[in-house]
């Protein structure tokens, strides 16, 4: 399947507004003056879709469930009275029937839906025949194959103009994300799918606004096409997700630091230098691939001596002094040590797998 959005809504946008594209607006809309509010704050910026959250699916109960069906009128007059383009998360059916009554301009699959199929296909049969676009954020765990499935489905019910926000995949460790951001699922789907329209959502995979910024800057510099930012007028206040919402003046100052970097070298002498590095590069990789080779083959030589003695394969202490030193010789030499360490628990595996074939071998 091709999600070739050329003639499409996002596809226009990006024509129209160039990169990003930026969507902004509260987590929840909690009252029509706060919508209202926040709207004709970022009328002023370049904002080209208004968000706000109307049914907020929450992790634990208790917590604010958003203002339901009543605040869908709200976004209708931000629509109407400012013509700002409006967006809210639809779950279940009758939220795609409300927010079509409504006139939403365009609808997102929270990324708690995007985890079932059996929710996403009674999202896509109630958008049979609608001509709304709908943006599917990544299934909160990190599973390609459910995020494009989404897409698909919504594809399937005859919505060609389809998005897909990368929002980080939650996990059990704490890390300085509220969501890892693990940007290579995200850059995988847009290899595969090269026609597909990419947003990064930085508030919620940082969880802090401190780190809108960098997270933003990053998604502009991987090539996504645009940014969905929480934007409220008194975030911490906010009534969900307070500690990732900016103001519309803070967004204003994010969205001027941000950097666009250029598709590609747009002079020929560029062209030619950046030619000349990637030969280097090129002859640097068959050096690292040559030196695995031999190490490869040194390996099977100590699986054949291991064999002849009857000792077994995995020699434990070997293993912890290779993985110190390697990590200080990377650190000497000005490399990460962190990623040495990942590339030898890699190295690992395969010298295992070497010997213990060695060992095995009539
Ligand atoms: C939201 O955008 O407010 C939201 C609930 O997002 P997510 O589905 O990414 O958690
Ligand atoms: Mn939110």
């Amino acid at each position: 399947m091709e999600f070739d959005s050329k003639q499409g809504f996002f596809e226009s946008m990006l024509q129209e507004h160039g990169r990003p594209l930026v969507f902004a607006g509260p987590c929840s809309a909690e009252t029509e003056a706060q919508v209202m509010q926040t709207a004709e704050a970022l009328l002023p910026l370049n904002v080209q879709l208004f968000r706000a959250g109307i049914w907020k699916p929450r992790t634990r109960p208790g917590s604010f469930e958003g203002v339901g069906s009543k605040g869908l009128a709200w976004l209708g007059r931000v629509k109407r009275e400012l013509g700002l383009r409006v967006t809210t998360e639809v779950a279940t059916a009758r939220h795609v029937e409300e927010a079509l009554r409504q006139e939403i301009d365009v609808l997102w699959i929270g990324a708690r839906t995007t985890v079932n199929p059996f929710a996403v296909q009674e999202i896509a049969d109630a958008l049979q025949g609608a001509r709304v676009p709908v943006m599917v954020k990544n299934p909160v765990n990190p599973d390609l194959a459910l995020w494009i499935g989404a897409l698909e489905r919504v594809y399937n019910a005859g919505i060609t103009d389809v998005a897909a926000i990368h929002r980080g995949f939650s996990s059990y460790q704490k890390t300085k994300y509220r969501n890892m951001p693990l940007w290579q699922i995200p850059i995988e789907l847009k290899a595969e799918f090269q026609g597909l329209t990419m947003i990064v959502d930085p508030s919620h995979i940082g969880g802090k606004r401190e780190l809108i910024f960098p997270i933003s800057q990053k998604a502009l510099d991987l090539g996504f096409d645009g940014l969905m930012i929480e934007t409220h007028p008194t975030p911490d206040l906010a009534l969900s997700d307070a500690a990732q919402q900016v103001t519309p003046a803070a967004l204003e100052t994010i969205l001027a630091k941000l950097q666009v970097r250029k598709v590609n070298y747009d002079d020929a002498e560029l062209v030619n230098r950046a030619e000349k590095l990637r030969l280097q590069i090129d002859a640097a990789d068959h050096h690292i691939i040559a030196a695995l080779a031999r190490r490869m083959a040194l390996v099977e030589q100590i699986g054949e001596y291991k064999k002849q003695n009857n000792v077994q394969v995995l020699q434990l202490e070997r293993w912890k002094e290779i993985f110190k030193t390697r990590a200080e010789w990377a650190t000497e030499a000005g490399v990460n040590a962190a990623f040495i360490e990942e590339l030898y628990k890699l190295i690992h595996v395969e010298s295992i797998r070497k010997q213990t074939q060695v060992m095995n071998k009539e």
